[in-house]
Parts: structure tokens; C-alpha cells; sequence
């Protein structure tokens, strides 16, 4: 019998990536096409939507080729995409209107303060779980039909369709024919009510967003439609948004698991089964996925500096050459390090928020030498995390069961064993940190019927798995020698 393999797309920030997954859930083939940042003025990053899915198609046929398999042996297509990135084209001329607004852009910070004004930081946090904010889809549609000549028309009249990359990718590959997302994407779009699994009329109607624009919203793992490749038709049958995806690809399946992407920020997520939660202590709560009939939900929290601090002792400081080259320094240090790191860099954010902290370091003594210094930076990605995930567990009252690793952080095996340390659960890292994409190439392959969903827990292949090593008495301590840190940098700038 053929062999048969499922081609999984990533459409990412900075790049458009494409796999070739096997049956056993290994990735064959990779290929990967950067995409060009558009900064037209301060605040605003945008990219060409067009060029988005040149790449994503190049990169998929050319993934074919390398791995030198027939079209017809690929038995499903799966997309995860950066999130809450806007695209709004016309459904006649299949052209964007404008370029993709990207997630980081800030140019409707106003428009936020507006609904907030209007008394609807309240309603959105209860019907979306987000929190009012520029980086979510919503008021960036509102921005595009305000500004681009006609486009209110346009809209009005039914022409004009909007989508996250997923839908647009979609929309396009379907040839023009399904215009849909998943729960997840809609999640982030800050229009979606995740508990009744609709558009939130009064949000579109505070935005002036006719309903006619908006994707249909389906499950996670769904046959949305079909692609067409030299006469062969594949079905597009998996969509998530990449942190999701990463949860999924981590084989997050259960309530209390968790996984945290190490990067230039962290992202965490914690499953939380099919009953919503809403935070306390700001953090989001999302889709995670809909399977099964079944809708999951996540907690979500990022850490805005995490390797971004590690990038600061290279360049910054210049006190290594490497961001790799930092544990060989931190392993250095013996005993107890003395020295805390807090990286406010831009203050503080989950569960803190407070925008006036800014950067601090404490316990410097005499002896205290850039070692030191090293340690404690690595050190604060864990405590971070730690902040995140003790906030989770008091919104979520489940208690945190594993949690697994990945991004380029995660390599690091000091930062690794100190995070299990700091937070008394066993870290384990995958072989395989590939997870956003496999995350996609798992709700396809689940499906298509290739893959049945406790099947995937026996492809994972853990790399380590670091287990706690601290007394309770010496994580306490630490720890609260870190909150006592994070007091104390708060509140800086006047
Ligand atoms: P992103 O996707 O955000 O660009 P990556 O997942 O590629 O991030 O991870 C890169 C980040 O991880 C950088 O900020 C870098 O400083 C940090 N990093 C990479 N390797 C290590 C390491 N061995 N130890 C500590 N930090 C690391």
C-alpha cells in the first residue's frame, strides 16, 4: 500500500513554512520562504497579503517535490497561522484592499480607548475574554473600512470579506469557495463570544463591522474544503492559530496541562478543559480548540521579555558572545545565586501590569561578577513563568499536572532543571519542538482518520524530562526573594 502523508503550513510572522508529515508523525521535509516587514509609519506593521500566500503556495509545491512523493499520497492539508493579523479583500477581484495588518500594530490604540470610553472593556472581556487591546483583530478591520477609500461601501454592499491568515489562505486555496476560520482564530478577533460560539452583535455594531464580512466559524479539526493540485484534490481538513496549535502539538489533551514557548517573548497556555473560565489576574482566556463536537478553552499568558533578555546580555551588555553560550556562565555560579534579575524592561505585564515598572537588579555585592548576572537573567524566564502559572492555577483552581517545552529558550538545560526547580512540576521537552506545526498536521490527520487522537500522545518523543529538585522550604524562599524583587521595581517612572 502507498505510503500516505499529510503537508501541514505554517504561516508565521516572519516566514511561510511547509512540512511533510508521515504516518507515524515525523516530518519529512521542510521548506521555508521569508516574508518582508512592512513598517510604514511608527507603531504600524503590516505585510503584503498577496506575497503571504505566493510563499505559502511555493513553499508547499516545492515541499512536494523535495520529499519527492505523489500528490495523490497526501491525504490532507493543515494550516496554523500567526494570530489576530487582519486581511480584508474583495470577493470579486479575490484582491486584499489593503495590506494585512499584523498583530504587533498599534495604530488603533485610540480606537480601544474609544470602547473603552463607551463602556465596553466589561462586555468584551465577558463575551470575548480578552482584554480590550490594539494587537486583536477587531479594531483593526474598523481602521481598514475607515481609511481606505470606498471601503465602507463596499462592505456595506456585501463585496468586501475579512479574514485572519488562516481564512485568507483558505479562501484562497478552496478557489474562492469557503470562506471560514476555526474557534481558535475567531478567538483572537475580539468579535467572537466563545461561550455562545457566535459574532457578538453589540462589539460589530460599536465598530461599524457588517456581519456579512465575517468567516464562518468551525471546529479545529474539520473538512473545510478541498485544494486542487495537479487534478488531485486534498482536503483541507485542520486549522488552528499557532499558540493553540503548539498546545495541541504538544498533546496538551487534558485539563491542567500546560505548554510554554521559550522565544523572544514566552507564551504559555493552559488547557482548561470545556468549561470557560475567566481570569482574575489578566490574563486571557481563548479557544483552544473545537473537536469532537466539543469546544476546548485555554488560559493564556505571555511574558513580553524572556529570551529577549538573554538577546540584552549579548548585545546589550555584551557579556556573551551567544545566547547559547549563557549556561556555560550561569553553571559557573555555585550554590544559591544571591543575585535577582527583574527585566521590566517595558514594565510589567501578567498578573502585575503595571507599565511604570521598568528594570531592576538586586543582592549585589562585592564578590558579584557577570556569572552572576547571567544566572539571574536565565533565572527570571522561569520565575516569569512561574507568575503566569500561579495565576492560572488560582483563575483555573486546577492544579498544573506537566508542563512542556519548547522554542529556542527551551534548549537551555539550567534554565530547563530551574524551572522544574522554582515550580515543583516535571518539565519535559519534546525531541520534536516543531509542535506549532505539528499541532496543524494532528488536527488534520485526526480528520482524515489517519490518526486517532490517544494515538498521538505514543508519537511524542520526549528529549528530557527535568525533574524537581528543591526542597519546599528553599522554593519558597527563592521565590519569594523574587516577588519581594518584583515589589520593589514596580511603580519607577513618575
Ligand atoms: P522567536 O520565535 O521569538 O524569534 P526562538 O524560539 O527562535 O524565538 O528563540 C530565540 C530566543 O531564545 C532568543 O531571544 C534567544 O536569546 C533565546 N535563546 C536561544 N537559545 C538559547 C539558549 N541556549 N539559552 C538561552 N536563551 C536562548
Amino acid at each position: 500500500m502507498a505510503k500516505k502523508y499529510i503537508l501541514a503550513l505554517d504561516q508565521g510572522t516572519t516566514s511561510s513554512r511547509s512540512v511533510i508529515v508521515d504516518e507515524k508523525g515525523v516530518i519529512i521535509e521542510i521548506e521555508q520562504q521569508e516574508i518582508q516587514q512592512i513598517f510604514p509609519k511608527s507603531g504600524w506593521v503590516e505585510h503584503n497579503a498577496l506575497e503571504i500566500l505566493e510563499t505559502q503556495v511555493s513553499t508547499l509545491k516545492k515541499v512536494i517535490e523535495k520529499a519527492n512523493i505523489n500528490v495523490a499520497d497526501v491525504i490532507g492539508l493543515g494550516i496554523t497561522n500567526q494570530r489576530e493579523t487582519t486581511v480584508i479583500w474583495n470577493k470579486n477581484t479575490g484582491k486584499p484592499i489593503y495590506n494585512a495588518i499584523v498583530w504587533q500594530d498599534m495604530r488603533t490604540a485610540d480606537v480601544c480607548e474609544k470602547l473603552k470610553k463607551e463602556g465596553l472593556e466589561n462586555h468584551i472581556k465577558q463575551t470575548t475574554g480578552l482584554v480590550v487591546d490594539a494587537y486583536f483583530s477587531a479594531t483593526k478591520i474598523h481602521w481598514i473600512l475607515e481609511n481606505v477609500p470606498n471601503a465602507k461601501v463596499a462592505a456595506a454592499k456585501g463585496n468586501l470579506l475579512f479574514g485572519t491568515i488562516d481564512s485568507w489562505l483558505l479562501w484562497n486555496l478552496s478557489d474562492r469557495k469557503i470562506h471560514a476560520t476555526d474557534y481558535s482564530n475567531a478567538s483572537r478577533t475580539m468579535l467572537f463570544d466563545i461561550k455562545n460560539l457566535c459574532w457578538d452583535e453589540t462589539i460589530l455594531a460599536a465598530l461599524n463591522i457588517p456581519k456579512s464580512m465575517l468567516p464562518e466559524v468551525k471546529p479545529s479539526s474539520f473538512h473545510f474544503g478541498n485544494y486542487i493540485l495537479d487534478g488531485y484534490k486534498i482536503p483541507i481538513a485542520g486549522i488552528a492559530g499557532d499558540q493553540q496549535a503548539a498546545l495541541f502539538g504538544q498533546a496538551c489533551f487534558r485539563k491542567g496541562e500546560a505548554k510554554n514557548t521559550y522565544g523572544t517573548g514566552c507564551f504559555l497556555l493552559m488547557n482548561t478543559g470545556t468549561e470557560l473560565q475567566f481570569s482574575k489576574n489578566g490574563l486571557l482566556t481563548t479557544i483552544a480548540w473545537g473537536i469532537d463536537n466539543k469546544v476546548y478553552y485555554a488560559l493564556e499568558g505571555s511574558v513580553f521579555v524572556a529570551g529577549a533578555a538573554i538577546q540584552w546580555l549579548r548585545d546589550g551588555l555584551q557579556i556573551i558572545k551567544s545566547a547559547e553560550e549563557s549556561e556555560a556562565f550561569a553553571l559557573e555560579v555555585e550554590g544559591e545565586n544571591p543575585v535577582i534579575v527583574v527585566p521590566a524592561f517595558a514594565g510589567l505585564g501578567a498578573p502585575y501590569w503595571d507599565m511604570y515598572a521598568r528594570g531592576a537588579i538586586f543582592g549585589l555585592t562585592r564578590d558579584t561578577g557577570k556569572n552572576h548576572l547571567i544566572k539571574a537573567t536565565l533565572q527570571s524566564l522561569a520565575y516569569q513563568t512561574k507568575d503566569l502559572l500561579v495565576a492560572m492555577q488560582h483563575d483555573a483552581e486546577i492544579p498544573l499536572t506537566s508542563l512542556k517545552v519548547d522554542g529556542g529558550a527551551c534548549e537551555n538545560n539550567l534554565l530547563m532543571q530551574f524551572q522544574s526547580d522554582i515550580l515543583d512540576v516535571v518539565v519535559e521537552r519534546p525531541e520534536i519542538t516543531e509542535t506549532t506545526i505539528m499541532g496543524a498536521a494532528y488536527l488534520t490527520g485526526i480528520c482524515v482518520g489517519l490518526w486517532k487522537q490517544e494515538e498521538i500522545l505514543s508519537h511524542r518523543k520526549i528529549d528530557k524530562e527535568f525533574t524537581p529538585e528543591y526542597t519546599v522550604e528553599k522554593r519558597d524562599r527563592l521565590y519569594k526573594k523574587w516577588l519581594k524583587a518584583v515589589e520593589r521595581s514596580k511603580d519607577w517612572i513618575d
